[in-house]
């Protein structure tokens, strides 16, 4: 792999195909022409929102609104470096009034709006949420706890794992609302049959109301302490990967300045289990998508 300064670069791509994976997500592959694609499994790329015409208008007013530039933004790899094609995966957000501040920017043109053919510039790769050859060593197993399109980076990493080395055991604890909302539910069967005894996912469901699907592999509830330490063999030597969602920068300030005390998000929670739970910090990847 090339140093960080190589590897990161804008590239002009071409969308090849838009698939969609859940009622608001999709997965966007990416032709990249002869570009060579120096990545590793859970790199991310990023997205500048002034390129697109259509958000013109979108962007000037937001920056008005927001008194600063509006970012790029940050989307993992869904494909791994094995496979022909770059892809990322897209959830659309969503504006709730008296909740979030301002309509979500990028994430809806991205997820509902892009057409094979459409072509966009993109920088990328670059990030920590990598299985590094330190955590290869150190590890026997391999614990992944994502939540909504938290799941992307892992999903690239374990199946990238599962073909090509044979020493590490994959478990996954994904979270998310409902059963329409699971990303890559398929595939990760899928996976799971081509790979037993080394992959295992279990899914968690905080809002579903249809009782009839709940079961051993997909569970009620927000993940908990319990639910980690029963796939948890040995905290000392096990790599976690969490990814999902956290407070804002918005919402902390705004708890401030209110005086409120924000309830625990996925990711505080799940790192405040994970040390209760024994899991030496040197050991834990995360990445935060609030
Ligand atoms: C490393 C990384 C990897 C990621 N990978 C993925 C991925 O694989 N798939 C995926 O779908 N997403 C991913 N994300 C999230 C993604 O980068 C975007 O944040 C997401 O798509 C929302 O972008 P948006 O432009 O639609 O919304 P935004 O315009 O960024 O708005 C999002 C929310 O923030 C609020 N907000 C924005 N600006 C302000 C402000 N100034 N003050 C107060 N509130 C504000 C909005 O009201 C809204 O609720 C990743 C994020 C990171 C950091």
């Amino acid at each position: 792999m090339g140093s960080e300064r190589e590897k990161i670069k804008e590239m002009e791509v071409m969308v090849a195909e838009v698939i969609q994976e859940a009622h608001d997500t999709a997965t966007i592959v990416l032709f990249t022409g002869n570009d060579k694609l120096n990545y590793e499994p859970g790199n991310f790329l990023t997205i500048d929102p002034h390129q697109f015409p259509a958000l013109e208008r979108w962007v000037r007013f937001l920056e008005d609104q927001k008194g600063k530039k509006e970012p790029a933004r940050a989307y993992s790899l869904t494909s791994s470096p094995d496979e022909k094609h770059l892809a990322i995966t897209v959830k659309e957000e969503r504006y709730i009034s008296g909740v979030t501040p301002f309509p979500p920017l990028l994430s809806p043109i991205l997820a509902c709006r892009t057409f094979p053919g459409q072509r966009m510039v993109i920088t990328g790769f670059t990030g920590p949420y990598t299985f590094t050859e330190k955590l290869r060593n150190q590890s026997e197993e391999v614990l992944h706890i994502c939540a909504g399109s938290g799941i992307v980076p892992s999903y690239s990493i374990i199946k990238y794992d599962l073909r090509n080395f044979s020493k590490h055991k994959h478990t996954l604890i994904y979270s998310n609302k409902k059963f329409e909302d699971i990303i890559f539910y398929k595939q990760l069967n899928e996976l799971e049959e081509q790979f037993p005894g080394r992959f295992k996912v279990i899914h968690t469901l905080t809002r579903e109301e249809d009782e009839s699907l709940f079961s051993e592999k997909i569970r009620k509830g927000r993940v908990s302490k319990e639910l980690i330490t029963e796939f948890l063999n040995d905290p000392e030597h096990t790599a976690v990967f969490a990814c999902g969602p956290d407070h804002t920068v918005y919402q902390k300030k705004m708890a401030k300045e209110k005086g409120i005390t924000l309830n625990p998000s996925f990711m505080g929670s799940v790192l405040s289990f994970l040390d209760e739970l024994g899991v030496p910090k040197n050991m834990i990847k995360k990445e935060s998508y609030g």
